[in-house]
């Protein structure tokens, strides 16, 4: 590719609303140029990386006998309905009409379509397990759609299915993708961390996310500082401390005034804060509920949606905490009525609680749970941080970091398989559902993972696997013929060479020239000028570590290629 030639529309100053390197960087360099919010086109350079990014998937799924196919994007409302998702996916879903006013929506994932193909060809366990994958634009409506490729609007995501007989097979399938993945993104050249992960409802261990570690990251994610563990803070659970044994004493209201917070509370009475109890009110779906977390903890929504089974939470407002009867800052369990109690295993331990008495100024102490107010769910609704112990070894402390999630594996089981009627006949003719997997990777976002790890004040710094080229010549002086016939001659036999090589042919100063090639983020780069031709030799600069070397012009070919391809391994 001649630079002159090269469509890479660069710009000199980028929009405000860029806020992270990768997202600057990629509108800069001319790899991205948005559409609308949320909607980029991927100009060559970046489409040239990503197609890397997916041969590298692509043959890592074929290894654990993944099949690529190509499913539409456009999907009948009808699938959606038969897996319960249409009502309840929320505005997340970009929906449609055609002509004769059938719904569809532009796919956000694509689980009921894969189900329903496996479903209407599946007969026999002879023909499992299925694995089956696609690399596909996906839609989602995203609230905040922001920091460029990382959290767009349509993007490019990689989905792959597993459908398996039993469990047992899931967790070959599961291993097998979780393999996959570790070695996809070492490939990339991310330095990344698997974590545990929400799995909805389902629990257990039922998913891992694959977690690029940067500061940009929008995840937080804990690991220990003893053990291997490590897991998504929306999940990482925190073993319950049991207070104290003592006598339940005689329920007592004090006057509280103007203690309307935590803190207030227990700095008036003299307590520390965690010998308090926190009321919070939720809206979960239709239902306002009331939670109950020990008053030094902070609570975790994901486990509290997942506790309720809810598909949307919100923080109650003001006007629906005074309809039921509340006042808020004095909140508390008893005698509440109509209202779901939720509250935290740790407080389940608490003798003599401190709460509010729903009345203004009014707290209430020696409340016990069970003599003075019922539970209607006891689960792990707190938020766990760095410095906590390790719930996996209990020696180690919690360390926290940043991480963008560029994939994740996740068991399904046979929640759609059971809908859709994805079953199959066992060994002895007896009708089953199949237990399926997800497994998703977005293409994007890895790119764009892999610039905010991998950049400086210049430009980005492209492994030689995901470059989008691999090297660039520059001549220092376009009026130079001798230059001009040995860049000429290298760029010939670097691509005869199979090397994806630029040669920037353009009439620019070498300073504006250099400027690119940092920002661009070529791997190599092969500076040609008059002084080190009449030396006979060439300069190779290495983008990853700034390291000089002057190679004889004779040479160049042969050493860049084998470069190349010792940096390729
Ligand atoms: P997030 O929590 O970041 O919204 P998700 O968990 O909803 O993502 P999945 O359904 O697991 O996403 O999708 C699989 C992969 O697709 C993600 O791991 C991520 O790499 C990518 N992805 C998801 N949403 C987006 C988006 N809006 N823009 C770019 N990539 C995305
Ligand atoms: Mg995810």
């Amino acid at each position: 590719m001649r630079a002159t030639k090269l469509y890479a529309p660069t710009l000199r100053e980028v929009p405000a609303e860029a806020e992270i390197a990768s997202h600057k960087l990629m509108l800069k360099a001319g790899l991205i140029c948005k559409i609308t919010a949320g909607m980029y086109t991927y100009l060559p350079l970046a489409w040239r990386v990503m197609k890397k990014i997916e041969a590298i998937i692509r043959e890592e799924m074929d290894g654990i006998d993944g099949q690529e196919l190509m499913m539409p994007i456009v999907q009948p409302a009808e699938l959606w309905q038969a897996s319960g998702r249409w009502p309840v996916y929320g505005e997340e879903m970009m929906r449609l009409k055609d002509r004769h006013q059938r719904e569809y929506c532009l796919g956000p994932t694509h689980e009921e379509m894969i189900t329903w193909q496996v479903a209407h060809d599946l007969k026999s366990y002879k023909q499992l397990p299925i694995r089956l994958y696609q690399m596909q634009s996906k839609f989602r409506d995203e609230r905040r759609p922001r920091f460029g490729l990382m959290r767009s609007r349509e993007f490019v995501m990689k989905d792959m299915y597993s459908f398996d007989k039993d469990e047992a097979g899931l967790q070959a399938s599961y291993d097998a993708a979780y393999g996959a993945y570790s070695r996809i993104f070492s490939r990339c050249g991310l330095n990344f961390r698997p974590v545990e992960a929400d799995s909805g409802a389902i629990g257990g261990s039922g998913s891992h996310e694959f977690m690029a570690l940067a500061d940009s990251g929008e995840a937080e994610v804990l690991f220990c500082d003893g053990c291997d563990y490590a897991a998504n803070v929306e999940i990482a659970a925190l073993p319950p401390e049991k207070a104290v044994a003592a006598e339940a004493k005689a329920i007592e209201e004090v006057v509280t005034p103007d203690c309307g917070t935590i803190e207030a509370v227990a700095n008036f009475l003299g307590l520390a804060t965690h010998q308090t109890v926190k009321s919070l009110c939720y809206q979960a779906d239709d239902e306002f509920v009331l939670v109950l977390i020990r008053g030094d903890r902070h609570l975790n929504e994901v486990k509290l949606q997942n506790a309720l089974n809810c598909v949307e939470l919100s923080m109650a407002t003001d006007e629906a905490i005074v309809a039921h009867g509340l006042v808020k800052g004095f909140i508390g369990p008893v005698g509440v009525k109509g209202i779901k109690i939720v509250i935290d295993e740790e407080v389940s331990f608490m003798v003599n609680q401190v709460v509010g008495a729903n009345k203004k100024d009014c707290h209430l102490l020696n409340v016990n749970l069970g003599r003075d107010y019922q539970a209607d769910i006891i689960a792990d609704v707190r938020l766990v941080g760095a410095g906590d112990a390790c719930p996996h070894c209990g020696k180690g402390h919690l360390q926290s970091a940043r991480g963008i999630e560029v994939g994740q594996v996740f068991k399904l089981y046979t929640k759609y398989s059971e809908k859709l009627k994805a079953v199959y006949l066992d060994e002895n003719g007896v009708e089953k559902p199949t237990v399926m997997g997800c497994y998703g990777i977005g293409v994007g976002r890895t790119m764009a993972a892999l610039i905010e790890q991998s950049h400086d004040e210049y430009g980005i710094i492209w492994p030689m696997a995901i470059a989008p080229y691999q090297v660039v010549i520059v001549p220092v002086n376009d009026k130079d013929a001798a230059i001009t016939a040995c860049c000429e001659d290298l760029y010939q036999a670097l691509t005869a060479a199979g090397i994806e090589v630029v040669l920037d042919d353009r009439k620019e100063r070498s300073g504006v020239k250099f400027n690119d090639a940092d920002l661009i983020g070529y791997p190599i780069r092969v500076t040609v000028g008059t002084k080190g031709l009449e030396k006979g030799i060439v300069e190779v600069k290495y983008r990853h570590n700034g390291a000089v070397e002057e190679i004889a012009v004779k040479e160049s070919a042969a050493y860049i290629s084998d470069k190349v391809k010792e940096m390729l391994k």
